[in-house]
């Protein structure tokens, strides 16, 4: 660090690796055990499957793969539709559409920004075999009264809790409900691997499909006759290596980024009339602030677009939220009805702070002082 903070930018992320990372990865080296086969990768399997108190965890090379895997080991029937939220990553909708399933899109909750669920309920068919729920932004899906739907119509459900590592619901960690549940451990995770996944459930086969198409369906014996097709999207035990060192963190890690949410939640007080704020809770949770986003209202002068220009320009970092999947390039080939307004206003309005365990708390006091100022003390900045 050393300059002052007026002088460099606040990354808008900041891994940290404080406990016993290198002291693994020596062991790996030392050992010569560099590969999926190493000891690290069972032992990180297991340390998360138990700390979301699942009985199985088969790790993958990211969250990406873990959704791919997930999706392919419910052996879907072609044409199945599986309900996801408009906002949220391209992989929840490339891992439906790469399993033969049609992703239908439903929207967000204009608060809380994860899906709706009484969105969801009126979208369940006579097709729909799976619900795929994402927690975002550190604020888990409310989801008891879907839990409480598929269990009664044989709906699978898959969760995405590549957020919420740590989190919970009603009391319960998120990536315990449902089929299955999975995770990401990409660098600005609450665990990072540099890049990785996990996939974790209580089914065992699921778990066992699930191993074999992460490994290219190899057998035990003949090893190289295959009877299905499947991925090479192993872990290597350098990855598990840094997240055994990062899951001994985890609750440090945890706190610090609650502190980071919870100051910027005081600090910009005051100014919603100009931005909304993330909720802080809700009956279920408490925001658990993996990262600090924030909504920009039309009252401010400013779109999205134009705030981020101006923290860039005091060198804040930030992040734009999703951009909808209805509204992807990539998928203007389906047919998707027009009822996604709330996730388009947050994908255009929306963005995100420096946040997480990374961030200290000058930092956080120097980017709401630069937002305040911007929103409030500066008539000359650009507006809309
Ligand atoms: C990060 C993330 C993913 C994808 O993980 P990668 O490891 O980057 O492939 C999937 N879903 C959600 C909700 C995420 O935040």
């Amino acid at each position: 660090m050393g300059k002052p903070l007026s002088q460099r930018t606040v990354p808008v992320c900041r891994p940290v690796f404080s406990g016993n990372e290198k002291k693994y990865l020596n062991h790996c080296i030392d050992s010569q055990w560099v590969s999926s086969e190493g000891p690290f990768v069972r032992e990180f399997e297991k340390k998360i499957a138990a700390r979301v108190e699942r009985r199985f965890g088969v790790a993958v090379s990211s969250g990406t793969a873990a959704l791919e895997i997930a999706l392919q080991s419910l052996s879907l029937e072609t044409g199945s539709e599986v309900i996801l939220p408009s906002f949220t990553i391209v992989s929840c909708a490339n891992a439906i559409l790469r399993a033969g399933a049609v992703p239908v899109f439903v929207d967000s909750d204009p608060e809380t920004w994860t899906v709706d669920p009484k969105k969801v309920l009126e979208k369940i068919s006579e097709r729909t075999r799976a619900l795929l729920l994402v927690h975002l932004y550190g604020l888990p899906v409310d989801m008891k009264v879907l839990l409480e739907a598929a269990r009664a119509r044989g709906i699978f459900v898959i969760e995405d809790a590549s957020q919420a590592l740590g989190s919970s619901y009603f009391g319960q960690p998120c990536g315990s409900f449902g089929t299955l549940s999975t995770f990401s451990f990409y660098a600005n995770k609450t665990v990072t691997t540099g890049e990785g996944g996990m996939i974790v459930t209580d089914d065992p086969s699921i778990a066992a499909r699930a191993s074999k198409l992460r490994n290219l369906c190899f057998e035990d014996h003949p090893r190289f006759v295959h009877y299905d097709m499947g991925w090479n999207y192993r872990m290597s035990n350098l990855s598990a290596a840094v997240g055994v060192a990062q899951l001994e963190n985890l609750d440090s890690t945890l706190k610090k980024m609650r502190e980071n949410g919870r100051l910027y939640h005081t600090a910009l007080q005051g100014l919603e009339k100009f931005i909304q704020l993330p909720v802080p809770e809700r009956p279920y949770s408490t925001n658990d602030y993996w990262v600090f986003g924030l909504v920009v209202k039309p009252e401010s002068g400013f779109t999205a677009a134009l705030l981020r220009k101006a923290l860039e320009q005091k060198g804040v970092q930030t992040r734009p939220f999703f951009w909808p999947m209805h509204l992807q390039p990539c998928f203007s080939r389906m047919q998707i009805p027009p009822d996604l307004d709330i996730s388009e206003h947050l994908g255009r309005e929306g963005f995100y702070l420096p946040s997480g365990a990374g961030i200290v708390e000058e930092e956080v006091h120097y980017v709401t002082q630069a937002l305040r100022s911007i929103l409030i003390g500066e008539p000359t900045c650009e507006r809309r």
